[in-house]
């Protein structure tokens, strides 16, 4: 039988000089996925277990005029009145996460490093262009949130990293349509979200994205494109084309069902169609 040792930092210091030094290190945040990420009937951890619960700057939410940003190991009960989730349906989404005992120690910075799939908020996370900072002892990088996704939509983790914040630009979101589809989306399962967001400024939509998370990661850059700058109300034919646009990526990428995405593709672009800012 394997032994590992448990760490409990106290100190992001504390915990950077820890994963210089291991070599195998497991990350553990609320640890409410560890039995799932095992692959075989029998329980095996690296040698060094690291508890990062209990970092303080992991801990903390920012807030400046223009960014919010959330400590990796923030449970998502936490984030509840904060940007974005005081929004309806994004609490809504947040809520409909396990229980309240799960959301009380599962945290954003595990939700994210599921290496399984994509979990329930990470299309809306990426539809608000998240950006999320790495840190090794040496160095600290941003990335963008797709940076979790290889070209096929994959999930792509390199084990060992460790998350230390999640920012969001703080945007006015003049539109959101948030959907749950197919079945469970934890642990496994055939569930996904589809997000839209959108920005109406001058009767200008300003800002769109559409993305669509569960085993694989979807959107469609080309669509958003032909969306943004476009007069608000959308004009019948720019809808068309855009409808075209998905229905083509879709079916091209063998991205889950296109008989039931596309309608609800629609409902999001028809939802601003209505929005009145
Ligand atoms: C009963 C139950 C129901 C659930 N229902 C849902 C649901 O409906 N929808 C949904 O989306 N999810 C659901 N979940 C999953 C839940 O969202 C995740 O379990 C949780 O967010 C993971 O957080 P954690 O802190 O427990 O992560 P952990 O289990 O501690 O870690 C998860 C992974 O992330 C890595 N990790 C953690 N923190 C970091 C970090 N800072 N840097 C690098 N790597 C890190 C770990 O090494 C591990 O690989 C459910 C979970 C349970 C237990």
């Amino acid at each position: 039988m394997n032994l590992s040792e448990i760490h409990y930092p106290r100190t992001l210091q504390e915990l950077m000089l820890l994963l210089e030094r291991e070599r195998n290190v497991q990350i553990v945040a609320g640890g409410t996925t560890f039995g799932c990420i095992q692959t075989s009937r029998y329980l095996s951890f690296e040698p060094s277990i690291v508890y990062v619960h209990h970092i303080p700057e992991l801990r903390s939410i920012h807030k400046t005029e223009r960014m919010i940003s959330f400590g990796a190991a923030c449970t998502l009960n936490e984030l509840e009145h904060v940007y974005p989730f005081e929004h309806e349906q994004a609490k809504n989404l947040l809520h409909a996460i396990g229980t309240p005992a799960v959301r009380n120690i599962a945290t954003i910075g595990g939700h994210l490093m599921y290496e399984r799939r994509f979990l329930s908020l990470w299309a809306l996370l990426a539809c608000l262009d998240a950006e999320l900072e790495f840190r090794t002892a040496s160095k600290a990088s941003t990335k963008n949130i797709w940076y979790l996704a290889d070209e096929t939509g994959l999930p792509l983790l390199e084990p060992g990293r460790l998350l230390t914040r999640i920012r969001i630009p703080l945007q006015s979101i003049d539109h959101l349509f948030i959907q749950r589809i197919g079945g469970s989306v934890f642990p496994y399962g055939d569930g996904a979200c589809l997000v839209s967001a959108a920005t109406i400024d001058r009767r200008t939509i300003s800002n769109f994205k559409l993305v669509i998370a569960g085993a694989r990661a979807y959107r469609n850059y080309d669509a958003e494109q032909r969306i943004i700058a476009a007069p608000h109300p959308l004009p019948a034919r720019i809808m068309q084309t855009v409808m075209r646009m998905y229905a083509e990526s879709l079916r091209k990428t063998n991205f889950w069902n296109v008989e039931v995405l596309l309608p609800l593709i629609s409902e999001a672009l028809e939802g601003i169609q209505r929005s009145t800012v």
